[in-house]
């Protein structure tokens, strides 16, 4: 991919006043510090000339401009350090609502190739490395150029023979730069790296903690983190042996050069082809010359980090979601709730195995069925085809008898209603949660909500009753009352299609029955479909659909079902045998 340099650049339109300014600002402020050397060579080229009768007021004059200039100096710093920065972190601010808006349009097929982790290091650390690029690079290119030249011209002026002495050291230091930087860069890589190793591992750790005590491995997980840790201590020493390198053999080449315009620039007094004040304002540019080509690599890596920050995010914004809305598409006002499956076939990725071939099935608006098969037969999958979530490979899928791929993703799914087995409850209060699924619901709905989910006492009973703020100390939930607030969440959005995922599976028996009941009135008047761990709950189900590999096998009630004696009877007695034994 070529570097996209425009839209690079674009980021810097809304604010390109306030960083013009800024840069003016760098460059006046250089300019003044390229002026002090001058003054005061000014003054002691008067006291070298004659000290008696130095013009002491010349002096003083001299003194206050230099005044003058170090106050305008400092507001001029204190405006590019404020305001740079400010314009970098806008910046990174509208690169980052740009993103993560894009990531909410993603489908679900990019989550599930990208790591969470991996994402969140793209909004936040790439993004601010970023915002470093954006301000300091233009800001040090300036400064820095300016310096260089300006003493570079003016020492030239003064004495080019001295100037070039100089000068001959600037290449030798610039090739150790850039070695040493690259030992240093490659030094902090390795230590990233094994910050985000200890990351990963006190995460692994922590997560799974209640494993770790119950097999009482604690020992086990403090070894191999402190392997881990050691890791991260030798990559630690390199930097500071890298550091130690680089930092003293720029002072060193200082000192070198310092010594150099003393010895040769003595050399030259005693010729009298050069008076002390030229050396004194020689050894005061010094630094101007030193410091660009001591920052040059330093910038250079500013530059490559920022970019391939830059060159990441595009990625990101480039990757089109899987699912788009075609153009002109319909919008649902009210859905009866027919779904029909037509010679389905549906793979996740081109190089997978088909997980669903050839299947066709109809459930018709309101009715009840529960999808049953072995694990892995594509149950959770046929359902997340009916929001779209992903698209069919093959076949149609119908929703009141229209293509799906013809609704708009939005106004589809806000006619399905899924109630899962993992209930994700959002930072926020328990009014909040409820709320989420229809945001411009009353109080008094979201009370009938919980009540019909069979959650209204217990919300009551906790601390701030529908304001406690869920996982704060004593609004600790149990898994069942999750699932009433997620069940209380659905019969607020009212759909018309409801997918409850092995919404039960995980609960003990009185909660388990307690969500049942308020599932059972959640499905009222509503086409569901339920997918089904343990057969003993899905028993009263209108119409039992077994799904296996091949498609759907058998279908009919649980009684026809048995009767037929073929795999449902199987699955069915298999179950009861483990239970009894
Ligand atoms: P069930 O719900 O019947 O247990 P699933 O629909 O979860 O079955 O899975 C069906 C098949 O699809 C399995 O082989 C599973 O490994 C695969 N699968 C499920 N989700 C994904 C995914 N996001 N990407 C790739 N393969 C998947």
């Amino acid at each position: 991919m070529r570097f996209p340099i425009k839209k690079f650049l674009s980021y810097y339109k809304p604010y390109l006043r306030l960083f013009l300014s800024v840069l003016f600002c760098a460059l006046i402020t250089s300019a003044i510090a390229l002026v002090y050397p001058l003054l005061v060579r000014y003054i002691t080229k008067d006291i070298l000339a004659d000290e008696i009768s130095l013009d002491i007021e010349k002096v003083y004059w001299t003194g206050a401009l230099m005044l003058v200039l170090t106050g305008l100096q400092n507001i001029g710093n204190y405006f590019v350090d404020f305001k740079g920065h400010e314009v970098g972190a806008r910046m990174e601010r509208d690169l980052r609502s740009e993103l993560f808006a894009h990531m909410q349009k993603l489908s679900f097929s990019f989550f599930d190739r990208e790591k969470t982790g991996k994402l969140m290091s793209r909004v936040t650390n790439d993004l601010l490395l970023l915002s470093e690029l954006y301000h300091h690079g233009p800001e040090d290119y300036i400064k820095y150029l300016v310096r260089f030249a300006g003493a570079f011209v003016i020492l030239f002026l003064i004495n080019p023979s001295l100037t070039l002495a100089v000068f001959c050291f600037l290449p030798v230091l610039g090739f150790f730069s850039l070695i040493f930087n690259k030992v240093l860069n490659r030094a902090l890589t390795k230590n990233k790296e094994r910050i985000s190793d200890i990351h990963a591992r006190v995460e692994d750790s922590l997560s799974g903690i209640r494993v770790v005590k119950s097999f009482a491995n604690e020992n086990i997980e403090i070894q191999k983190f402190n392997v881990e840790n050691n890791r991260f201590l030798d990559s630690r020493k390199n930097i500071y042996r890298a550091e130690a390198i680089f930092f003293n053999g720029v002072e060193t080449f200082i000192q070198l050069i310092t010594l150099t315009v003393i010895i040769y620039g003595s050399s030259k007094i005693v010729h009298h082809t050069l008076d002390l004040s030229d050396l004194i304002t020689f050894l005061l540019y010094v630094n101007f010359m030193v410091e660009p080509i001591q920052r040059m690599t330093h910038m250079s890596t500013q530059l490559q980090e920022g970019l391939t920050g830059f060159t990441r995010f595009m990625e990101i914004m480039n990757t089109k979601p899987a699912i788009e809305d075609v153009s002109h598409a319909l919008s649902l006002p009210a859905l009866e709730g027919k779904i029909e499956f037509k010679q389905v076939g549906f793979q996740y990725e081109q190089d997978l195995d088909p997980v669903i071939t050839d299947l066709s099935l109809t459930i018709q608006p309101g009715e009840y069925v529960a999808l049953v098969g072995p694990s892995g037969a594509g149950k959770t999958t046929l359902c997340s085809l009916i929001p779209r979530f992903y698209e069919v490979t093959s076949g149609e899928l119908l929703i009141d008898g229209i293509d799906v791929r013809h609704f708009e993703q939005k106004e589809l799914r806000k006619h399905i209603g899924t109630v899962q087995q993992d209930v994700y409850l959002f930072d926020g209060t328990v009014r909040e949660n409820i709320r989420y699924g229809f945001p411009v619901a009353s109080d008094a709905q979201i009370i009938e909500a919980a009540r019909q989910a069979n959650a209204h006492d217990f919300i009551m009973s906790l601390p701030n009753g529908y304001d406690s703020e869920i996982g704060q100390r004593g609004v600790r939930l149990s898994g069942g009352q999750k699932q009433r607030l997620s069940i209380a969440r659905v019969f607020l959005k009212d759909p018309a299609i409801l997918i409850l995922d092995e919404a039960t599976s995980s609960l003990d028996n009185e909660s388990e029955s307690i969500v049942k009941e308020s599932l059972d009135l959640l499905a009222r008047g509503r086409t569901t479909i339920v997918i089904a761990h343990r057969l003993s709950t899905i028993r009263n189900a209108e119409r039992i659909i077994v799904l296996n590999k091949k498609g759907v096998s058998e279908q009919g009630t649980h009684r026809s079902l048995l009767a037929k004696n073929g795999e449902y009877s199987r699955l069915y007695s298999r179950e009861f045998s483990s239970k009894s034994g």
